[in-house]
């Protein structure tokens, strides 16, 4: 009868003192390799180009050549797509036939941000200085008095691309944002918190020496000629860039015992970065695995990169094509029987914040993978409601691959809520859940999660490729 009880019970345990010692090396392993993938990529075509060296090395090959040349392709074959290094999908052939479906890994590559204006750069009381407009929910208060970065690409009228990347190495120089010294700030110190710094105060400080023999504008003149001489950049490039400023720096581990990381970005590279690695890990897969990477999620999933975009579907078309069983309707098949793990992050239960979530449907760091059958906000509004049939399946697959995980809602009833990439793909008929890790200071300029439950949504995504 005692263990009767037990079955009957469901209690969310923490993870961490399940571990033998051979879990843990293989934990903070892993951990270590995100940490060091977030640290060197802060831009979603730093993440993308970083991560096709990594396919390429597992054997993964470009659409794109595989079409000129016509290549056939099949059962074991791994294949990328990369629409302008910005969108990635890879996908490795099952031996089943795509019409019966995919199983599909999703995430997001954008994050929180401030982008730079494309007529950026002017100067104010001998300062050079960067007029900002923010990517993404931000706190802006978060953004000021910070070492920050200064990362992208600059398209030049010649048809040349030039990377920048300035901020990252310990001796390089830093840019920033001046707070108000608390001394004079009594006027500030009434506001609240989301009007005491605005858009338009978050402009970048770049330099204060003044270009000689110049008549005006003589800082502005030199940090001119250095970004010229350095990049062979004049200030119309502004406009065909995309410079991102971010937190300068590399992630760290977090807390004593090192079980935590906080990292710029981690929404949702955390999940992004956990989806490559068990997408190169699958090999011959029974369905046909495909991981999703996109841009714009942060801002609805819109344009040509977001996950509203063709892409991925055409490149699903192309790759049947290669396979030789494209038709209209076996892409509609294919699709509407693929499953899906639509990966993001989620709060994480802190004790400094207790209110805004309800105990029982919480997410705690150390219990493991998130499971969310939904999300939205208010009555359920904007949510992508997974099938509680396919929730089952979930939870055999990972039982039977020992996977701890947990299930939540984002926070409170009426609070406030969000949205994920969920939806988007569940138009096409086919069955998908949110899931993700727990983060505490969601979109701050650094975010904080457990390597626990990193190790446990990795294990989770490759159950879920080579069992869905
Ligand atoms: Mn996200
Ligand atoms: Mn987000």
């Amino acid at each position: 009868m005692s263990n009767m009880k037990e079955e009957l019970k469901k209690e969310y345990k923490n993870v961490w003192n399940t571990y033998t010692e051979e879990d843990k090396r293989a934990l903070f392993a892993y951990g270590e390799r995100y940490r060091q993938f977030i640290s060197k990529n802060k831009t979603e075509r730093e993440c993308v180009r970083d991560m096709i060296l990594q396919a390429e090395k597992a054997g993964y090959k470009n659409i794109e050549t595989l079409i000129e040349n016509n290549t056939a392709v099949g059962a074991g074959d791994k294949v990328y797509a990369n629409y302008n290094d910005k969108t990635l999908v890879l996908f490795c052939v099952g031996e089943k036939p795509i019409t019966e479906g995919m199983n599909l890994l999703g995430a997001h590559l954008d994050s929180p941000r401030l982008d730079l204006k494309p007529n950026p750069l002017y100067e104010d009381t001998d300062f050079a200085m960067l007029k900002t407009h923010y990517y993404g929910g931000v706190k802006k208060y978060q953004w000021v008095s910070m070492p920050l970065a200064i990362h992208g690409t600059v398209a030049k009228k010649d048809g040349s691309v030039v990377n920048l990347s300035i901020g990252e190495d310990p001796m390089d120089p830093v840019v920033g944002i001046s707070d108000l010294l608390i001394h004079l700030a009594s006027e500030q110190m009434q506001k609240k918190l989301s009007e005491a710094i605005k858009g338009e105060d978050l402009n970048i400080c770049l330099g204060s020496i003044p270009l000689e023999g110049e008549e005006k504008e003589k800082v502005k003149a030199n940090i001119l000629k250095l970004l010229f001489e350095k990049y062979g950049m004049i200030e119309e490039d502004f406009v065909s860039a995309e410079i991102e400023i971010v937190p300068a720096g590399p992630a760290r581990d977090y807390g004593l015992d090192r079980s935590m990381i906080i990292g710029y970005g981690q929404d949702d590279r955390v999940c992004a970065y956990a989806s490559l690695e068990a997408q190169l890990e699958v090999e011959n897969p029974v369905r046909t695995t495909a991981t999703i990477l996109v841009d714009k999620e942060e801002i609805g999933s819109v344009g040509a990169s977001g996950m509203h975009s063709r892409f991925f579907e055409n490149m699903v078309a192309e790759l049947m094509n290669l396979c030789g069983c494209y038709s209209s309707l076996n892409l509609k098949r294919a699709m509407s029987r693929s499953k899906m793990l639509s990966s993001d992050v989620t709060a994480g239960y802190d004790p400094n914040h207790p209110t805004v979530l309800e105990k029982n449907n919480a997410a705690y760091f150390g219990k493991g993978v998130v499971f969310m059958k939904y999300t939205g906000s208010r009555g359920k509004s904007g949510s992508n409601e997974a099938n509680a049939e396919y929730v089952a399946e979930l939870r055999r697959i990972m039982a039977e691959e020992n996977v701890t995980w947990q299930t939540a809602e984002l926070g409170r009833i009426d609070l406030g809520g969000g949205g994920t990439i969920a939806y988007i793909l569940a138009e096409y008929g086919m069955d998908v859940i949110d899931c993700g890790v727990p983060v505490h200071s969601m979109h701050a300029p650094w975010e904080i999660t457990s390597k626990a439950d990193l190790y446990e949504m990795r294990k989770a995504y490759v159950a879920f490729l080579k069992n869905a």
